[in-house]
């Protein structure tokens, strides 16, 4: 269970002996479309979900940044001028390396770390974590705008999507994209973010789900893709071999007309990596204009075609995905898909409201009929990205 707003702000009180300056929240994310596409420096189609990330902060005045979460019961502080050296030494490790690495990230982005003062902050979280859902961006993205906030950076949205992005390439130590950043601090009330992974330009995208009575539901495989770097790491090469074979920097600068060409060039395996990701971002521009033209009920086609590429060229589902899809399908689905970087993990599909429980039952008795682990089920909905919460309102 999470706190309220007022129980973190009373577990600050008993932790610092004052009430915080305020209290920061950023929602983890669901990728809509857009699959294996960042990294070539294509098109993203994320959204900002309805669990979230809280971060209680208060200023100190002794240069010492202290990070606490409702997750262990663990403080760690460091201060704010030692962050740099502490990272060089590889000091700042576990789940503290991303708020302490947020900040450490503020500081290389021209925020002068020897001159602010310090900071306490409380984490508390309704992000499932390692779901695929992204609450190592949730936490990032609180910490960051907290800190913006109550230090008086004047930082845009982008450039803190940019610090979260640093911190855990660089502190964290995962090389990951901006995809999830950008989603959790950009997201909107039933939009999704487009976003452009080579100019990074954003573009919030009105879902209009609610007025269409369409759910997202999540069906969480529980197979862990944690033993898929190999696999994860051989696409990532192939597409950059299929990339210089086809003589661009990335498949950004591939189009679906270029795929005949291609075929040629290219030996089977690299052909049908690269005609995913020139698909998939095809698909992406289409979904973008089709919700724009014609509403949410008419891109189920395109999300169904994003499996299917993924599962048949990429090469990266597995047969509790496939399975999850399907059932989704055969209920009342309107289109369904695997998410996130395969080998495991979820799948999304977007369904009528009514016929939601119908679809988590029929998804559940499928993996029971084929003895796999009992999936988890639940629907998400398109939410507000990162903001500052009223901790005497009622926005709790
Ligand atoms: P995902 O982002 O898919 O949930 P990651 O492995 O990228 O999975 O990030 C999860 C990590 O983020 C956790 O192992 C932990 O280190 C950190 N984290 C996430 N939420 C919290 C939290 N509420 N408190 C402390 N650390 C957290
Ligand atoms: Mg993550």
């Amino acid at each position: 269970m999470s706190d309220t707003l007022h129980q973190l702000s009373e577990r600050f009180m008993s932790l610092t002996g004052s009430k915080p300056d305020g209290v920061w929240s950023a929602p983890g994310r669901v990728n809509l479309i857009g699959e294996h596409t960042d990294y070539n420096e294509g098109f993203v189609l994320p959204f900002a979900i309805d669990r979230r990330t809280r971060a209680a902060v208060g200023l100190r005045a002794d240069g010492v940044i202290r990070v606490t979460s409702t997750f262990d019961n663990t403080s760690v502080e460091l201060p704010l001028s030692g962050l740099d050296a502490a990272r060089s030494a590889g000091e700042i490790v576990g789940w503290s390396a991303y708020p302490l690495g947020v900040a450490w990230a503020l500081g290389q982005h021209g925020a002068d770390l020897t001159t602010l003062p310090g900071a306490d902050i409380i984490i508390d979280s309704t992000v499932p974590v390692g779901a695929g859902l992204s609450s190592s961006a949730a936490i990032e993205s609180s910490v960051a705008l907290a800190l913006n906030d109550l230090w008086s950076l004047g930082f845009s949205r982008e450039q803190l999507a940019k610090a979260g992005q640093l911190a855990e390439n660089d502190v964290v130590g995962a090389p990951t994209g901006i995809m999830d950043q950008s989603a959790s601090l950009l997201g909107a009330t039933d939009s999704a973010v487009f976003l452009d992974c080579r100019s990074l330009d954003v573009t919030v995208i009105p879902l209009g789900l609610a007025h269409a009575e369409l759910s997202i539901l999540v069906m969480d495989t529980r197979v862990s893709h944690s033993h898929a770097t190999g696999g994860y790491a051989e696409r990532r090469a192939s597409c950059e071999a299929g990339a210089s074979a086809m003589g661009v920097s990335s498949l950004r600068d591939v189009s679906v007309s270029d795929l005949d060409r291609a075929r040629e060039l290219l030996d089977d395996v690299t052909f049908r990596r690269i005609r995913h990701v020139v698909t998939e971002n095809q698909r992406v521009l289409d979904t973008v204009r089709t919700l724009n033209e014609d509403g949410p009920l008419a891109i189920g086609a395109l999300l169904d075609a994003s499996h299917v590429s993924l599962r048949d060229d990429f090469e990266i589902s597995i047969p509790e995905l496939d399975l999850a899809v399907e059932t989704a399908r055969a209920h009342g689905a309107i289109g369904a898909r695997m998410t996130g970087g395969g080998f495991g993990g979820a799948a999304i599909a977007l369904v009528p409201h009514a016929r939601v429980p119908d679809v988590e039952s029929a998804v559940r008795d499928a993996f029971a009929a084929k003895g796999f682990t009992e999936p988890v089920t639940f629907t998400v909905t398109p939410s507000t990205g990162a903001e500052r919460n009223d901790i005497d309102g009622s926005r709790d």
